[in-house]
Order: structure tokens, then sequence, then C-alpha cells
């Protein structure tokens, strides 16, 4: 059999042929619900060099992985990340290179993101009130965020696809403002319920999660909403919106648990390979990477070995479980 056909399967079944690769915990925002607002980040011996990532990448694709979204920290701060981008957009085996962004600086690199062969990118924006984006992301400009959207778009990208945090006290009344927006542009939005990822220093979380099931409330007391036959793995369902070219999706990670469809694993910035988002098992492909006596069919192995200790489900805000301490940004969101 060769490496190809020897899939990635987990304990519970699960076929695993998607990564989430961080690539800096680093960020130009704050964002309340995702970070302290005095952070300390990783020294830069401790994080994964371009080089170091790509041989990650390349392990998983050689793995059967048709599918890398690159996240972070925001992906962009990272220097010469464009140079990574590039290589992996080549990469054989992999089919849909993928990046999630704060989009602070698409104005800029939407275009060569294009050309390296990025297929499709996702965009965070929780407010379109200038003041009120500057209190959920602390340091953010909404214009420059808008002028990314608008480039994205410009540069020709399918699928445009917006995330928005919805909170309580925040920002609960734009549900409709943010989906207009994305509607009206032909672009799709997800709302992604607030995660307990670490402890959020300006406000509880509890008292802040909005659960999907009232957001979609607010959507559909002005659009008439369809359930998708599409399924996506993970925690996302989405709707078609009656008459329109967008999808509206529900990341609802906190009142559903959609862990039997998971088909994905993420790896820090610094080579931590997490097998769930919301626990802590783990396995360290730094160690690997940088052994004197490692090869990359170690790599490969110790990723396949990883299999059996991806768990069947999170427990968020169950007081039975551990809860994970690791904020979004050292997660790869
Ligand atoms: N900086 C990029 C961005 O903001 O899109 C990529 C990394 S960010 C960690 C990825 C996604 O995670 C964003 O859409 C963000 O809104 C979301 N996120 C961060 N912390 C979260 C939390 N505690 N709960 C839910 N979503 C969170
Ligand atoms: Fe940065 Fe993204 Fe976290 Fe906001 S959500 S602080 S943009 S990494």
């Amino acid at each position: 059999m060769s490496q190809k056909e020897n899939s990635l399967v987990d304990k519970f079944g699960r076929r695993v042929d998607y990564i989430r690769l961080s690539v800096t915990d680093r960020c130009d925002f704050r964002c309340v619900y995702c970070m302290t607002e005095d952070m300390t980040f990783l020294p830069r011996a401790q994080i994964l060099s371009l080089e170091e990532l790509y041989q990650v990448a390349r392990a998983f694709t050689e793995l059967g992985v048709k599918k890398i979204r690159l996240t972070g920290g925001e992906p962009m701060v990272r220097s010469d990340v464009m140079s990574l981008i590039n290589r992996l957009g080549k990469l054989p085996g992999l089919e849909e290179l993928l990046l999630t962004t704060n989009g602070a600086q698409l104005d800029k690199y939407a275009v060569p993101l294009k050309e390296a062969g990025l297929s499709r990118i996702n965009i965070s924006i929780d407010s379109l009130d200038a003041e009120r984006f500057r209190r959920i992301s602390r340091v953010g400009k909404l214009e420059k965020v808008l002028a990314g959207i608008d480039a994205a778009r410009r540069a020709g990208f399918d699928r445009i696809k917006l995330n928005s945090v919805i909170m309580r006290g925040y920002n609960e009344d734009e549900v409709i403002p943010l989906a207009d927006y994305a509607l009206s542009r032909d672009i799709d939005i997800a709302f992604i319920e607030e995660m307990p990822l670490g402890e959020a220093s300006d406000h509880s979380r509890e008292e802040t999660t909005c659960s999907n099931e009232w957001v979609r409330g607010q959507i559909e007391q002005k659009y008439r909403l369809l359930d998708s036959a599409e399924k996506t793995a993970g925690p996302s369902r989405y709707v078609q919106v009656i008459g329109k070219k967008s999808r509206i999706g529900f990341i609802s990670p906190v009142s559903h648990n959609f862990c039997e469809d998971c088909n994905r694993v993420r790896v820090t910035v610094e080579g931590r390979l997490l097998l769930c988002l919301g626990n802590e098992h783990s396995v360290d492909l730094r160690e690997i990477l940088r052994g004197e006596n490692s090869s990359h069919d170690d790599l490969k192995e110790a990723i396949i070995k990883s299999m059996d200790l991806k768990p069947e489900r999170h427990y968020f805000y169950d007081k039975d479980h551990a809860q994970p301490v690791r904020l979004m940004n050292m997660t790869g969101g």
C-alpha cells in the first residue's frame, strides 16, 4: 500500500483529511474573545520555521490530507509568509489551500495570494461600526478590513466567507447588518459561537455567548432560509437564503456537538499536533522535526500514530470535564 492510501483514520472511524496549520501566534489585533490585552508571544526559537511548517504540510499531504487552512494568530503578520504560501500552492496532492485572516492586509496581499494558488479566503469581521470594531478588536481599523474584503473580491476569489463572532453586550444587534453586508456582495457569512478557550480578560464568556439558534432567529425575521443539503464536516451548518447567492453558516461548537463528523486536526506554530479543539491531547512534532536522528518518515509515523489519541468529542462548559486553557491564537482558529 502506498503512503497516500494509508490514510489517517482514528479509533472512531473518522478519516482526517483536513489540517489547520497555525503559522504564527502573533497578531496585529487583540480581539477580546481571542486574546488578553497584554499578550506575551512565543520566542522565535520555539516556533516552527517556514521550512519546518512546509515539512509538516508535506508529511500530511503524503498521508492523504487534501485540504490545509493557514491560520494563527494572524497569518499575514508572519514575515515572509508569502514564500511559504507560494510553496504550499504547488504541493502535490493538496487540493485546497485556504486562509483565515483578519483581512487588515488583504488590500496589499489579495492579488499575490491568488497568484500563489490560494483557493479560498475567510475574513473575520465582527462589526460594521468603526468604533465598535475597535472595541472588539482593541486596535483594529474597520476601514482596512473593508478595503481588504473589496480587494479579495477584485482579485477574483470565489466563495469568500466572512466569520463573525456574535457576543451579547458587544454586537448582538449587528446580526442583520452583517448578513445584509455579505448578501449584498454575494459572499458567504458564518456566525460563530464564542468558545471558552482560555480566560477572556474583558468579560465573562458565560454572559456574552449567544447561541446560534438565537442568531438564526434574528436572521429569519428578515430572510427566508432553506437548510442546505450540503454537509460540511465539523461544527458548521449552512443555509441558503432564498433569492440570494450567499449562504449563511452557523458554527455552533458550544450549543451543538458535531464531533462525530470531525475530519480535522490542528498544528500549532510550536509544532504541537492537537487532535481536538476542546481537548489537550497532542503530539510534539517539533521534537521530531528537530531530532538529530529523525527522518521525514519518522514524522509521518508519528502523525499516523497520533490518530489513536483523537478523543471522541469535546465538552465545552461541562463541569465534569477539564476546560482548555489555551487561547485561540495559540490553538490556531
Ligand atoms: N487572525 C485570523 C482571523 O481572525 O481570522 C485567523 C485566526 S483567528 C484565531 C480564527 C477565527 O477564530 C476567527 O474567525 C475568530 O473570530 C475566531 N475566534 C477566536 N477566538 C475565538 C473564541 N474564543 N470563540 C470563537 N471563535 C473565536
Ligand atoms: Fe488576531 Fe484573529 Fe485572534 Fe482577532 S481573532 S486577535 S484577528 S488572531
